[in-house]
């Protein structure tokens, strides 16, 4: 038998890594310099020297199956301590944005969204199917439109059952991908650990309520917090503008649904009582709803501002799908505000069009979730799960009763 092991290596995976940002990855010659800087890497899985080694080596099955390559938040540690100057901060951001892409289906729209062009096309593909539906709708009620006359009220160039039935239907889609995408990568992440494939029944397959109490729970509490955000040396301040993100999406993503209870069920049901939009200044739920806003574009202009100074320092780099997320994220806030004010100036002629627009770009930022940057809300969580998991598994604390792949008993 022979002593050697063939290596057959994926060179559309080597050039995919190298053309999102990790074009240095063939400078690292494995001293391990990053692995014992990296403030997130463990004892019993040091990163990022083996994942620099297999992109190298373009072993894109190993790297697709491991779940280290989530655990890293590009602070930079690595790629300054590196004498050779391979980044390996950049290649590991690098190897993500292709596990992305990866995961998501249809690849036709992750490669869309993967540019600045696509992101503005989908915007104004956005638009114009809400401007069919608005069409549509005034059609078939005999509101009036285009801009309707009389103080601003955006509910009259589009009703609240047409918008729900667009951005339910969207939620739906991207829901669906989202949990396609994570399930096939749970899968690969068990087979990497040597847990095996989980749907063939050769791994412990977690049970939904145990999975959510005992892994999920305390992983979503460590993010919420930011816990291994704020390890990081070299770009520790980014910490601050994801919590500001985080929270702001978090506090939005409730007032979406307070708001559609409030007055699309309610103002629905009891159509002279109140409850219809827009909401009064003094309501809780608009005040919320302006403190999301506010915390989502000072959020967002806090990393933008640090990824400009660090790309400066040459901590790390930014790719252009970094601020396209960035960017679009921005819009939505500022869309949002703007639309706000102008409503509560009056100015039909300017609300209606930017309401209009916040319309696209939310619709748009929906749609990035499963496909762009945006899935690392999706990927990591999944990593921070499946870390706890795995360990308890390999410890033979998990398992929910069932048995596990582990070691052959030995022979008496
Ligand atoms: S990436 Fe740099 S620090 Fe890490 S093993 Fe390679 S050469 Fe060493
Ligand atoms: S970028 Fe930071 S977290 Fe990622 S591997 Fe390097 S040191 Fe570790």
């Amino acid at each position: 038998m022979s002593e050697y092991t063939k290596i057959k290596p994926d060179l559309d995976f080597v050039k995919g890594v190298m053309d999102a940002g990790g074009d240095t990855v063939n400078r690292c010659y494995q001293c391990a310099t990053c692995s014992i800087v990296c403030p997130l890497s463990t004892e019993d899985s040091p990163f990022p020297r083996k994942e620099m080694l297999w992109a190298q080596w373009g072993l894109a099955s190993k790297v697709s199956g491991d779940v280290d390559v989530w655990l890293c938040h590009q602070c930079g540690d690595c790629s300054a301590y590196c004498p050779r100057d391979a980044k390996p901060g950049d290649v590991l951001g690098a190897i993500r944005a292709n596990a992305i892409k990866y995961y998501a289906e249809p690849k036709s729209l992750a490669n869309l969204l993967s540019t600045s062009k696509g992101i503005i096309s989908t915007v104004i593909a956005s638009m114009v199917v809400v401007l069919f539906v608005a069409l549509i709708w005034s059609f078939v009620t005999g509101e009036s439109w285009p801009i309707p006359k009389g103080t601003v009220e955006y509910h009259k160039f589009l009703s609240v059952i047409p918008i729900d039935i667009i951005y339910l239907s969207l939620a739906g889609f991207v829901a669906w991908v989202s949990y396609k995408g994570v399930t096939r990568f749970w899968e690969d992440i068990s087979k990497g650990a040597g847990l095996g494939e989980s749907y063939t029944g050769t791994a412990p397959r977690p049970a939904l309520g145990p999975l959510f109490k005992e892994y999920v729970v305390p992983a979503v509490k460590e993010i919420l917090a930011h816990e291994r955000f704020k390890k990081c040396g070299a770009a520790a301040e980014r910490a601050q503008g994801h919590l500001w993100t985080l929270w702001a999406f978090i506090i939005l993503f409730i007032v979406t649904n307070l708001a559609m209870f409030y007055a699309d069920i309610l103002g629905n049901l009891f159509p002279n009582s109140g409850f219809h939009s827009p909401l009064a200044l003094y309501n809780p739920i608009k005040i919320l709803g302006n403190i999301g806003a506010v915390m989502l574009i000072a959020g967002i202009w806090m990393l933008k501002s640090m990824r400009e100074q660090k790309t400066e320092e040459g901590i790390f780099k930014s790719s252009a799908q970094d601020w396209n997320l960035i960017w679009l994220i921005f819009a939505v806030g500022v869309t949002g505000l703007a639309a706000e004010i102008f409503r509560l100036i009056g100015i039909r002629i300017i609300a209606y069009p930017t309401y209009w627009l916040h319309l696209g770009c939310v619709a748009t930022l929906f749609l990035a979730l499963p496909f762009t940057k945006f899935a690392h809300l999706l990927y990591r969580t999944t990593a921070y799960v499946f870390q706890r998991y795995a360990a308890d598994v390999k410890a033979g604390e998990a398992g929910f009763g069932m048995e596990l792949p582990g070691e052959p008993e030995e022979e008496h």
